[in-house]
C-alpha cells in the first residue's frame, strides 16, 4: 500500500476511489462517464433487487408508484417554505400546495395524530429538529447508548451533540435488551433529563413508555420517541403507540418499517409545541425538501393507511419464525424467553460463528445481506468487529414470504455458518431460491400475496 501522505489521506476506501479513477481515466467522453455510472446501478438492481435475500433491518423495498412518483417533474421545483401561497417565497406551488398538504393529511391519519410535517430529508434532521426546538445547549437528555441499540443521532457523536446536550445513558437490562425501570427510577431524578429518547436501532421490545413519562413529568421533562426503524409498525398498529402513551413528539424513518422513500417523518400532538417544532424544522433545518420525496410518501402513507395492519403483522410474524429456525440450528437469537422479537429484526450472537464482520461478509458472498451490530458484551473498542447479526424481515415479506420461506432463508444461513458449505455454492441456491419471488405486495398494484 502506498504510505500516507497528509494530501493523500481518505476516509473513503482508497482502492474504491483510486478504481473508480481507472475507470473514468479510461472513459472517451462525458457519455462513456455517464454509461459507466448507470451501468454499476443496473448491477447492484440484478444483484440486490433480483438475486438477493436482503435482511437489512433498515432497508424496504417501495412500491411501483412510490418509486415511479421519485423521477417525477415535481422533484425539480423548488418550494420552501410552509404549505400556503403567502407562506412560500416562490410563486407558482399552486399544485406543490396541493402535494404536500395531502402527504400532510395522508401522515396524519396514518399515525391517528393532529400534526405532522413532512419536509426532513433524514430521520435524523427530524431527531436534530427535536432537539433544536425542545432543548437548550447544555441541557441533559438520556438516550440509550449504542451496545444496547441506541443511534448516534441521541447521543454525544450526532445531533443531540451538536446541539450541545450533556447525554446520560438510559439504563438497559443487558441481558433482555430493555429498559431498567427501576434503575431509570433512581437515576433519572438525580440528573433530571428535559428530555429523555427512546426508540433504538436495534429494537425487539415495546419500552416502558408510559411509566417513564410519569417520571420525567415530575420536572416537567418529556420523552421523545424516535421510532426510526418502527414508524411503519406503528402506524400498522403492531408496535406501542408512542403518542398514545406519553411521548411528546414521534419521529422515524420513511424508507425503514415505513416502507416509503427514504427520508424523515415527524408526527405530534400538542398544539404548544406546534410552532417550536415547525420553525425548527423550516426555516432552521429544511429548505428545498424535494416535492418528488413528499408526493412518494403520501403515496406510501397511503399504502400504510390501507395494507399496514395486515403487511406489519407478517413482518413481525416473519422475524419470529426466522429467529425460532434459526435457534434450531443452533445459531443463538436474543431474546429467546420472550417469543425473540415484537419488531422486524431478529439479533443473533455470531461471536461463535467468527463475529458479525466476518458472519456478515460470509453470507454476502451466498447473497444474504444482513449486518454486523453491536450486541450487550461488547465494548466501543469492537465497534469494527461486533458480536451480534442483525437481521430485518422488510423485504422478504413484501416480496410475499412467509413462516415457511424464513424457514429456508434459516436453512441456507446454517449451511454456511454451521456446515461450512462454501458460500458461493449456498448463494447458486439462494438465486435460484429467490428467482420465484420478484413481485412487491402490500400496494394498490399487488395488494396481498396468496395465503
Ligand atoms: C436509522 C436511524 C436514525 C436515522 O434515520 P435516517 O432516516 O437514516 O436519517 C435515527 N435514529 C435511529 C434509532 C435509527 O435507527
Amino acid at each position: 500500500m502506498d504510505t500516507l501522505t497528509p494530501d493523500s489521506y481518505e476516509v473513503h476506501d482508497p482502492q474504491a476511489l483510486a478504481q473508480a479513477r481507472a475507470i473514468l481515466d479510461a472513459c472517451q467522453d462525458g457519455r462513456a462517464m455517464q454509461e459507466s455510472v448507470t451501468a454499476a446501478v443496473r448491477r447492484n438492481e440484478t444483484w440486490r433487487g433480483q438475486q438477493c435475500i436482503n435482511l437489512l433491518a433498515p432497508e424496504a423495498p417501495t412500491s411501483p408508484a412510490v418509486r415511479a412518483l421519485l423521477a417525477s417533474e415535481i422533484g425539480t421545483r423548488a418550494a420552501e417554505g410552509h404549505i400556503g401561497p403567502v407562506n412560500r417565497w416562490f410563486a407558482g406551488t399552486r399544485h406543490i400546495d396541493e402535494v404536500e398538504a395531502l402527504c400532510v393529511e395522508l401522515l396524519k391519519r396514518a399515525f391517528r395524530c393532529r400534526y405532522a410535517d413532512h419536509r426532513l430529508v433524514a430521520s435524523m434532521i427530524g431527531n436534530l429538529a427535536v432537539y433544536t426546538a425542545l432543548t437548550e445547549p447544555g441541557d441533559v437528555i438520556m438516550s440509550i447508548a449504542q451496545p444496547f441499540g441506541g443511534h448516534s443521532s441521541n447521543r454525544w457523536d450526532g445531533p443531540a451533540g451538536v446541539r450541545g446536550l450533556k447525554v446520560v445513558d438510559v439504563p438497559m437490562d443487558p441481558v433482555e435488551l430493555t429498559v431498567d425501570l427501576d434503575l431509570f427510577r433512581r437515576v433519572a431524578p438525580l440528573v433530571r433529563p428535559k428530555l429523555v429518547a427512546l426508540g433504538a436501532s436495534m429494537t425487539l421490545f415495546p419500552f416502558p413508555l408510559a411509566e417513564m413519562s410519569a417520571v420525567v413529568a415530575e420536572w416537567g421533562g418529556r420523552i421523545f420517541f424516535d421510532g426510526a426503524h418502527q414508524i411503519g409498525l406503528i402506524a400498522g398498529g403492531q408496535f406501542q403507540d408512542p403518542l398514545r402513551e406519553g411521548a411528546a413528539v414521534l419521529t422515524g424513518s420513511a424508507g425503514k418499517t415505513f416502507s416509503g422513500p427514504q427520508s424523515g417523518i415527524m408526527v405530534w400532538d400538542d398544539p404548544a409545541l406546534t410552532e417550536r417544532l415547525t420553525h425548527a424544522v423550516f426555516p432552521v433545518l429544511a429548505a428545498t425538501h424535494q416535492v418528488n420525496r413528499v408526493a412518494a410518501l403520501a403515496v406510501a402513507a397511503a399504502e400504510m393507511i390501507e395494507f399496514g395492519a395486515v403487511y406489519m403483522a407478517q413482518i413481525v410474524a416473519n422475524a419470529q419464525a426466522l429467529a425460532a429456525a434459526l435457534e434450531t440450528h443452533g445459531i443463538p437469537v436474543i431474546g429467546a424467553s420472550k417469543g425473540y422479537t415484537r419488531t422486524h429484526q431478529a439479533i443473533a450472537n455470531v461471536r461463535s460463528f467468527g463475529g458479525g464482520l466476518d458472519v456478515a461478509h460470509l453470507l454476502a458472498r451466498a447473497n444474504i445481506i444482513a449486518n454486523k451490530n453491536l450486541i450487550p458484551g461488547d465494548t466501543p473498542a469492537d465497534w469494527d468487529r461486533p458480536g451480534g447479526l442483525r437481521m430485518g424481515t422488510i423485504e422478504v415479506t413484501r416480496l410475499g414470504m412467509g413462516p415457511a420461506e424464513m424457514a429456508t432463508i434459516a436453512d441456507f444461513m446454517a449451511r454456511v455458518l454451521v456446515a461450512r458449505e462454501s458460500p458461493d455454492s449456498v448463494g447458486e441456491d439462494v438465486i435460484e431460491f429467490r428467482q420465484a419471488y420478484q413481485t412487491l405486495y402490500y400496494n394498490f398494484d399487488h395488494p396481498l400475496p396468496a395465503a
